[in-house]
């Protein structure tokens, strides 16, 4: 095997520059654990993004995409295949919508449902053509590709990419009054939220942000559009962010705090980190007005991916990773308060569930948080600044409470030990 120092050489000359990775090389993962070329293993703080909320190499998962892999991979959607609609009508009834609309990444899944969102608001609404508006807030993220950095306000996803696609409108997140402004607006079609700002920094809304904004959504025949991309699939303690409070890992009768959106856009943990499957859910009225040849994607729906997503749902059921995820997130923001009131380098703790972020002291502009990621790398657990100084904690949802404990401690140790 090459040495961690070659494998990132080899990175830095052969490959294009559009990341810039802690000082860390992968070889291996199990559950909660990686492991680098030389045997030294880690926590796994990022899980991908919140791809891997089911472990490294969940052994169900592994098992149903090589299985289905000596099977067959891919049809294209030019012929039907057999895996397809018993996927179509797993994940429709596992999330509570009509139909779903199969693509592969989490980018294409946002363009997918602009797209639907678009074609509903000329044909169902009646909105003169290309006129349709979009709301969308400050600071979020929905991807990288042309559209959607468009309405982007990183100066880095935008700068020197332009020109930009037009209809969308950009408000503050977690400000209703900007947002019944914004919808008094004429030729809205509808409003793109994610449920808590991942990117930005794990920015957790009013707890009545999201409802109030669907309401907001309903009374003025907009479409609520939620990307749950980061977010869903039991990272926030419960099935989606939009179930709200609720504790039941989304498999309940849908009570009171869900909010139930137009459109779900999904991705990332669809797949357990297994391959690429993302997914645009919604009920018929809206998905109807999609026809034969006015989207499609040659990957999406492939045999592959749907096998690969119903065991990867399956998982998050049959272990109860939203509940262990309510559990766990509610100790380690418990100890991270802790870390918070004895040491100046903390200056808050926020989050849901297992998807949280710790504030560092210091500016966005420092490397602050960056040396610390890599003394915390050093103790053995991996994380990432984003947004400069703030950290993101978001480790698979299979940890353990003994597991959760050790990384305590190992990120008390670290604070111990730092010296900026
Ligand atoms: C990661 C992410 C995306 C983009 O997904 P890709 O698979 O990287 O294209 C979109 N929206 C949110 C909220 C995300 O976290």
């Amino acid at each position: 095997m090459i040495s961690s120092k070659k494998a990132i050489e080899l990175e830095d000359q052969y490959g294009a520059h559009n990341y810039h990775p802690l000082p860390v090389v992968l070889a291996k993962g199990e559950g909660v654990h990686v492991w680098d070329p030389e045997g030294n293993k880690y926590y796994d703080f990022l899980s991908a993004y919140s791809a891997v909320n089911q472990g490294h190499c969940h052994p169900k998962i592994t098992k149903a995409l090589t299985d289905q892999a000596s099977t067959l991979c891919l049809t294209s959607r030019a012929f039907y295949n057999n895996v397809l609609g018993e996927y179509e009508k797993y994940v429709t009834e596992y999330f509570g919508f009509d139909k779903v609309l199969p693509m592969n990444t989490g980018a294409e899944g946002v363009e997918t449902a602009i797209k639907i969102c678009r074609k509903w608001a000329y044909e169902k609404k009646g909105i003169p053509e290309q006129e349709a508006q979009i709301i969308v807030l400050e600071n979020n993220f929905h991807g990288r590709t042309t559209t959607v950095i468009s309405f982007s306000n990183d100066p880095d996803a935008r700068k020197n990419f332009g020109p930009y696609t037009p209809g969308f409108i950009k408000i503050p997140y977690n400000d209703l009054k900007a947002l019944e402004e914004a919808l008094k607006q004429p030729n809205i079609a509808g409003v793109l939220a994610e449920p808590i700002q991942g990117e930005a920094g794990v920015v957790v809304p009013d707890d009545d942000y999201i409802p109030k904004m669907a309401e907001l959504c309903r009374t003025n025949n907009v479409l609520f559009i939620a990307d749950e991309i980061q977010t869903g699939i039991a990272r926030t303690g419960s099935l989606l962010a939009v179930c709200g409070n609720c504790s039941c890992g989304g498999h309940c009768e849908r009570q009171a705090t869900y909010t139930k959106p137009d459109i779900l856009i999904l991705g990332k943990a669809l797949s357990g980190g297994a391959y690429p499957v993302s997914a645009v859910l919604a009920d018929d009225p809206v998905m109807d007005v999609i026809k034969p040849g006015q989207h499609g994607s040659t990957y999406g729906g492939n045999p592959l991916a749907c096998k690969v997503a119903i065991s990867a749902l399956e998982v998050v059921k049959d272990e109860h990773l939203a509940q262990n995820a309510r559990k766990l997130g509610a100790k380690f923001r418990s100890e991270m308060q802790k870390l918070v009131d004895e040491f100046d380098l903390f200056v808050k703790v926020r989050g849901k569930g297992l998807l949280n972020a710790v504030i560092i002291n210091d500016t966005p502009e420092s490397d602050t948080a960056w040396k610390f990621c890599v003394s915390l790398k050093d103790n053995g657990l991996l994380a990432k600044p984003t947004h400069g100084n703030i950290i993101r904690f978001a480790p698979p949802l299979v940890m353990t409470k003994e597991q959760l404990s050790e990384c305590v401690k190992i990120i008390r140790k670290t604070i111990e030990g730092f010296d900026k």
